[in-house]
């Protein structure tokens, strides 16, 4: 196999969906140069618009709120709640999807947000068929949280749906950010979201199992309406990322953070990212970077840097320092809690990751996987 890095940033051809240019340029370095010659005035009438629209439907349904936006209390929720109320002079109502076994952090940011003066709704699906989805997903496709993904996603929309609101303010559009294009339109629609990799991934039918206890009821969280049923009720849904151009996910961390946002305390070794306010409601969401790191042969700390490279604060060459040191690192505390969580024994655990290693990418050395390729060169095995 190949791996291409981008030759702007430090983002490998392995992402899922990711779309590079005859140049080997991804498509999210594309986006951020690009970024100079948008019509930003153009956008902001456009968000006007659905902001007037979200405002007189609401008024016509008899609905004070006009917006829901979903947050988990971490930095770009705070920064897109803030700024619908504050710039956008809407009246959201927050979504709150809790993830199974929702961190101390987790509580406390989603407690800050409220005290900032928004009610939020909080949705609490089933532990038992979260965790069983859970082992599901980690068995069959190595991965811990795919399924609570859908949850996330969908809770939003199915809100939208359940009180009528008119508008649902996603935050950033994955396809620009990521540059994971291929499949998903690059606009300000975040009906797109239908189209992303981890929505799409399995089928929500897929995940019921009336032999293990799981019917078509226990997944309704987890299904996200369809286009149509949202268009026929006349909601729509925006990226708030498309719409403001100071939108930066180190920014909204610093924005969030002078409201009140708390973040991890730890090693960042054990993290495998070199930022503190990333991921910080649930803790299966590290192991499960380093599992894609083994997967796919890049981590979080890749997309940090890549965000850092794009936004002018790191050089490519000095960015390999950060993704050598964390990328793919996981604390044994975080494998610990994963076993614990999925009920298996660290050495089951191990037979399952071992199973979506890449092998192409990484060889066994002393018991532990270790890269064949050298960050920031083109590899071929
Ligand atoms: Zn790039």
């Amino acid at each position: 196999m190949k791996m291409r890095y981008c030759k702007k940033c430090l983002q490998p051809d392995t992402r899922p969906g990711v779309v590079f240019d005859d140049e080997c340029v991804c498509f999210a370095c594309r986006y951020e140069e690009s970024k100079a010659t948008i019509d930003w005035d153009a956008r902001r009438k456009e968000l006007q618009e659905y902001v007037d629209y979200a405002k007189s439907e609401a008024k016509k349904r008899g609905n004070f709120y006009d917006c829901i936006v979903g947050v988990s209390g971490g930095k770009d929720s705070t920064f897109q709640a803030v700024y619908a109320k504050e710039k956008l002079g809407l009246n959201p109502l927050l979504i709150n999807c809790m993830p199974d076994e929702i961190t101390e952090i987790g509580r406390k940011n989603i407690d800050n947000l409220n005290r900032l003066g928004f009610d939020i709704i909080s949705i609490r699906p089933n532990p038992i068929v979260a965790k069983k989805l859970a082992r599901k997903s980690f068995f069959e496709r190595g991965n811990i949280i795919a399924a609570s993904e859908y949850c996330l996603w969908a809770s939003a929309y199915i809100m939208a749906m359940k009180f009528n609101i008119p508008l649902i303010i996603q935050g950033e559009n994955a396809a620009l950010t990521l540059g994971a294009a291929k499949n998903q339109s690059t606009d300000g629609n975040a009906f797109s979201v239908m189209q992303l990799e981890t929505i799409r991934g399995a089928k929500v039918d897929s995940f019921i199992d009336p032999e293990n206890g799981i019917t078509e009821n226990d997944v309704s969280f987890y299904r996200i309406p369809t286009v149509e049923e949202m268009t026929e009720k006349g909601i729509k849904a925006i990226f708030l990322q498309y719409y403001a151009p100071e939108w930066s996910q180190v920014r909204n961390a610093d924005f969030a953070i002078a409201r009140g946002l708390t973040g991890r305390t730890d090693d960042l070794h054990d993290l495998g990212r070199y930022r503190r306010y990333t991921a910080l409601d649930c803790d299966m969401q590290i192991p499960n970077q380093m599992i894609k790191y083994l997967k796919f042969g890049f981590g979080y700390a890749t997309d940090e840097v890549c965000y850092d490279i794009r936004e002018g604060r790191l050089s490519r060459e000095d960015g390999k320092w950060y993704v050598n040191e964390y990328d793919g690192k996981c604390g044994q505390k975080y494998i610990d809690m994963a076993c614990k969580y999925l009920d298996i024994t660290e050495s089951e655990f191990w037979e399952v990751v071992d199973k979506y290693v890449n092998r192409d990418l990484f060889k066994k050395e002393n018991g532990k996987w270790v890269p064949k390729f050298t960050v920031g060169e083109d590899f071929e095995s």
